[in-house]
Formats: structure tokens, C-alpha cells, sequence
């Protein structure tokens, strides 16, 4: 039950009471950037001196801690810093979008070392994608190990059941033999997530907030994060708003086969499939050349007014603080803009209290959202403990 909510960075505050395993030990290391002293770890858990000098010990030999130099002088021997060991730890962020994938190499402190960006069809068989994906990976890798890498995909992924790729773009794809073949190649444990998904967890600042991230490129999709909590659904399909029935899509034909759906008149597809665009050829083409064509920029607007009206339903249902609109689509100002006056005329007044309606960070909120999501897998407190048994065995 657990796996389907995922915490987000923690709690924010450090979980007493439940620090008594050595995984929750390192999970309460891991919520502070300062780290803690032994006097404080024993004042904060309530364990015996012995029992966590035991764990400790575990959690050193695992190379998951280490004692770093004391911040502040004080009188006498100034007390060491016990800290979550996340240097030296690399991470790949992989996107794969509709015609590109965005390869990052980050930090496990979620800072981006390199990038690389590769032109890719999706509806091509996914082992060609995947080979070429792998090749620039490894070559950003340089002969460097990661501890993990997170894959970001423009589908619902459910971690659990590996349901839903029906009808979407991935339809052709197997997820399974995907994450068998990354991890095999990548030689490290891989995460598969919904592209929308990871980019809201990217978003998020404060531990506790309430967002929903919306990406539009050549395609829709949300992510929602209710107080901290990554929500995916029964099956992994939520914040999959691309296929709502809207009247304004009414007759439009839809890549899912439907008719009338969201992402048939508020997308990048549907934006390049208008003939009046057709000249742009791709999408960043389109978004390019958007500031000279008045004629597209009124789309480019209609286009935002239309997600602002799903959108204004999503905010009825979940209140958020923040909606981040990012993608391809997403950043150019006059959709952005649509979007926002459409959610405020739509909306009840009491859902739109001190709501911000922002641009997401288009460049960074994915990759540094897969990071995040990989470390809380790789981290997580029973994986720790199994590590460790596995260590003692
Ligand atoms: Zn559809």
C-alpha cells in the first residue's frame, strides 16, 4: 500500500519514535542537510547508546554515512556531525519525450553535472529508442557508476501492476523488459515514472505543499502532490488529463482514437496538426517561430484557455497552493496566461485562495525530479535493512 504514496523529501520533521530500525535511522539522517550528532540521534530516538552505536556502525560500513567537520566552534571538543553519505553518488535523469530524450547526469544532492539531448520517434520499436538512449548515457557516464537512474515517460506508469499503456503512446512498449534492459546495460537499479509525475516532484519546495504540475508539450499530463504525498492512482493513470471529453474538442480526432478529447485542441500535436501550422514542421520549430505569427499566438491562447478550464475542475477537487505549467507549450507566456485568467473565472473562490499559477522549470523540475524519486527508492528504510542483512549474511 505504502508504494502507491510516495513521501516526498521526508516529512520535514524527523520521525520519532520510528528511527529505530537502521534504515529509519539513515531516513532521519537523510532529512537534514546538516546532519546530526550522536548526542542529538540519542535524544531524538530514545534508543539505548549501544543499540544505535550498532547501527551506526552498519550504516558507516555501507558507506551510506559519515562524520563530517564540525559548522560551528564551540568550547572544548565540538561534537561531529553525523551525515546521510551522498557524495560521489551519481544519478541519471532520463526524459523521454515524444521526439526527444533529455539525458542528466546529477549529483545525488540533485545538482545537474551534464546534459545531453538526443532526437528520438517514440512510435519507433522501444528497443531502437532505448539503444540509442543507453549509448548517450553511458557516454555522458563516461566510465562513471550511478547508484541509480529514474526514466521519466509521457505514459501512466504504474510501479506496481504495469497497467494502463493501452491506448497511449507507449501502447508498442513493454515496461518491464524496458526497466530489465536499462538495468542490465546501466548496470544499477532504474525507475520508471510518469513524465508529469516526476516533473511535479521536481516542483516541490516545501515538504508538506499541495501542487499539481502540468506539462504540455506534444502531448498533456499532470502531476498532483497532496501535502507531500506523490499521488498515482489506483493504477498509476492520475493527473492523465490529456484524454478528458471537453465540448470545445467536440469532432476533433484525438491520437488515443477517441473523439474530443483535452489534447485534441491543447497540445503540441494538435497545434502542428492545425494546417494553418503545419509549415513549423516540429514543435520546437513551432514554439520558435510563435512571437512573429499573431495567428499563432491566438491559438497558442485558446489552447490555454481550454487546459484552464480542465484545470479549474482539478483545482475544485484538490486545492493546491501551486499549479506549474511547464512543457513545450506550457512555458509560452500567452498560454500561460490564458490558462491563469480561464482557472480564475472558473474556479470557486474559496479553491483559489492564495493559489500561484507559475511556470514550471521546464529545464531542471524532471530530471531533478527523478532524482529525488530514485534516492527515496534506493534510501527507503526497508531496502536499507535488506541491504544490511544482506551485508551481515
Ligand atoms: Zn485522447
Amino acid at each position: 500500500m505504502n508504494q502507491q504514496r510516495t513521501l516526498v523529501g521526508g516529512s520535514g520533521q524527523p520521525p520519532v519514535g520510528l528511527a529505530t530500525s537502521a534504515g529509519h535511522l539513515l531516513q532521519l539522517l537523510r532529512s537534514s542537510a546538516e546532519g546530526y550528532s550522536r548526542s542529538a540521534l540519542l535524544e531524538i530516538t530514545g534508543m539505548a547508546r549501544s543499540t544505535l552505536y550498532e547501527r551506526l556502525d552498519a550504516l558507516f560500513a555501507a558507506g551510506l554515512v559519515y562524520e563530517s567537520i564540525p559548522l560551528r566552534s564551540q568550547r572544548g571538543r565540538p561534537p561531529r556531525a553525523l551525515r546521510f553519505d551522498d557524495r560521489k553518488k551519481l544519478v541519471l535523469g532520463i526524459e523521454i519525450g515524444h521526439t526527444h530524450a533529455g539525458i542528466h547526469l546529477l549529483s545525488l544532492g540533485r545538482k545537474i553535472l551534464a546534459s545531453t539531448r538526443l532526437p528520438i520517434d517514440i512510435k519507433q520499436p522501444q528497443e531502437i529508442v532505448i539503444s540509442n538512449v543507453i549509448a548517450d548515457a553511458l557516454r555522458l557516464l563516461d566510465g562513471e557508476q550511478p547508484v541509480g537512474a529514474g526514466v521519466g515517460l509521457p505514459a501512466p506508469v504504474d510501479p506496481l501492476h504495469r497497467l494502463g499503456l493501452e491506448r497511449t503512446v507507449l501502447a508498442h512498449w513493454d515496461l518491464q523488459r524496458l526497466q530489465e534492459v536499462m538495468e542490465a546495460k546501466l548496470d544499477c537499479p532504474v525507475l520508471l515514472e510518469n513524465d508529469a509525475r516526476s516533473m511535479a516532484v521536481g516542483e516541490v519546495l516545501d515538504p508538506l505543499e499541495s501542487i499539481v504540475a502540468v506539462k504540455v508539450s506534444t502531448g498533456v499530463g499532470s502531476g498532483i502532490i497532496v501535502r507531500g504525498a506523490l499521488v498515482r492512482g489506483a493504477h498509476g493513470a492520475a493527473g492523465d488529463i490529456g484524454h478528458v471529453r471537453i465540448p470545445e474538442a467536440a469532432g476533433r480526432r484525438c491520437r488515443c482514437g477517441r473523439d474530443g478529447c483535452l489534447a485534441a485542441v491543447a497540445s503540441g500535436r494538435a497545434l502542428l496538426a492545425d494546417p494553418r501550422f503545419a509549415h513549423y514542421g516540429t514543435l520546437r520549430q513551432l514554439t520558435d517561430g510563435y512571437g512573429s505569427d499573431p495567428v499563432l499566438r491566438a491559438a497558442v491562447a485558446e489552447a490555454g484557455r481550454v487546459l484552464g478550464r480542465t484545470l479549474a475542475a482539478t483545482v475544485g477537487t484538490l486545492n493546491p497552493g501551486r499549479i506549474a505549467v511547464g512543457g513545450l507549450v506550457g512555458v509560452l507566456p500567452e498560454f500561460l496566461s490564458a490558462c491563469r485568467q480561464q482557472i480564475l473565472s472558473d474556479a470557486f473562490e474559496p479553491s483559489l485562495v492564495d493559489l500561484e499559477i507559475v511556470p514550471a522549470d521546464s529545464r531542471t523540475a524532471t530530471a531533478i525530479g527523478l532524482c529525488k524519486l530514485v534516492e527515496e527508492s534506493l534510501y527507503a528504510p526497508e531496502r536499507i535493512e535488506q541491504l544490511l542483512a544482506q551485508r551481515a549474511g
